[in-house]
């Protein structure tokens, strides 16, 4: 808040209107800590470059640009208006105008169209407070036209539903139920990041009810799995808890939602959660040979309250290299050289410590390791 209000007063200072805008206000007003403050101002991204020491042209043909102060950048943002959205999502042209007023028009939300000034006064023309204080979300102006403009405003109304836990208004759920085979030509990686911010929502369940009622499903890839009691869902910090929820209760593999394009780690770590929940107790062996955030993640569903760090932690050992005996050892007891073998007999050695069958002494490993071999071979 420091920074934007600096970044404001030396704005005024040469003449030119600013303002906080945006999310920032939004959550200023709802009494949460907002974790970025956009800045609208008159001045155009030179003039505002021309006012501060350092700058990065982050979006400057949209009239972005980033001011940095202490290494922390606010971005400011000249005064705009879209228009011409050819593809259902970019505006063709970005106009830059000359009010406050002509730039919250084409805001998304009302909740989301307020500005607010250094003295901490509240500009609402679209009723954007009362929105907040009844938990509604309502697109600004006419919505039919705005999401036929963007159609990735419907997701986003459907993504704050789920954050905040409001509802959507009625006219405004109806264009997108009317629009929802637009969504189609938002661009994948868009589409999951919205339902990524569901999952670690605070109401995922309501954002899923929206995105079902909406019809949007229908037109998103394996859009039914969706449908779903979410009522059982224990998130976390990290979406992939939802995509979890949502293979474990259908009792999909991960191919079924492949189309939504993860990387290569969380294919990984989804298919190992996936795994994990499949054992039936969570026995030391589990919490050893899966990755805190594989357990983490298949925790959404299992509902194992017993924190994962802490459990790990107070394993016999961490890691094979804490094994009080290594390869050499085996290969000097068993009399043979190194092969498949010695990973084997490593990981059952592993497994015997780790289930605390047996002490990660090497007098008492040496001992197991003997009898245990000359019975199996
Ligand atoms: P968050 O907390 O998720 O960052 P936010 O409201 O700050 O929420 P941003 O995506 O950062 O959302 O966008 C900043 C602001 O820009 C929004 O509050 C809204 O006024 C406007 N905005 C963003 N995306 C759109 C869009 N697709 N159409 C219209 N306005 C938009
Ligand atoms: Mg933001």
């Amino acid at each position: 808040m420091k920074r934007a209000k600096y970044i404001i007063a030396r704005l005024k200072e040469a003449g030119f209107e600013a303002y906080m805008v945006g999310g920032a206000v939004r959550d200023y007003l709802r009494g949460a800590v907002p974790h970025d403050i956009d800045v609208a101002t008159s001045a155009s991204p030179e003039q505002v470059k021309a006012l501060f020491e350092r700058s990065i042209d982050t979006g400057i043909e949209h009239g972005t640009v980033m001011i940095l102060i202490e290494g922390q950048g606010t971005e400011v943002t000249t005064f705009r208006t879209e228009s011409g959205y050819s593809d259902n999502r970019r505006p063709d042209k970005v106009e830059f105008v000359k009010s406050l007023h002509e730039d919250l028009k084409r805001r998304d939300f009302t909740i989301n169209a307020m500005a607010m000034t250094e003295q901490m006064e509240i500009i609402d023309p679209f009723g954007g407070r009362d929105d907040l204080k009844a938990g509604i979300i309502r697109a600004v102006g006419v919505p039919e036209e705005r999401f036929s403009e963007d159609a990735l405003r419907m997701l986003r109304a459907i993504r704050f539903s789920g954050q905040l836990n409001f509802q959507i208004d009625l006219a405004t759920k109806q264009a997108i139920s009317d629009y929802a085979k637009n969504i189609q030509s938002v661009a994948m990686e868009r589409v999951k990041a919205e339902l990524d911010k569901v999952m670690v929502s605070a109401a995922p369940g309501i954002s899923m009810k929206y995105l079902v009622e909406t019809r949007l499903t229908r037109f998103l890839p394996s859009g039914g799995l969706f449908e779903l009691d979410w009522s059982g869902y224990t998130a976390s910090f990290d979406p992939l808890s939802g995509w979890f929820y949502l293979l474990h209760k259908h009792g999909e593999a991960f191919s079924a939602i492949r189309d939504y394009r993860f990387s290569n780690q969380d294919k990984k770590d989804l298919q190992r959660a996936l795994e994990a929940s499949r054992l039936p107790l969570w026995d030391d062996w589990v919490y050893y040979s899966f990755t805190e955030r594989q357990l983490t993640i298949a925790q959404a569903a299992t509902h194992k309250t017993e924190a994962v760090k802490e459990r790990q932690q107070a394993l016999p050992i961490q890691s094979k290299s804490e094994l009080a005996a290594n390869g050499r050892d085996l290969m000097e007891w068993a009399g043979k050289k190194a092969g498949p073998w010695l990973k084997d007999w490593t990981l059952r050695i592993e497994k015997a410590v780790v289930e605390r069958r047996l002490a990660n002494d090497k007098e008492r490993i040496k001992d197991w390791f003997i009898d245990e071999y000359h019975r199996h071979t």
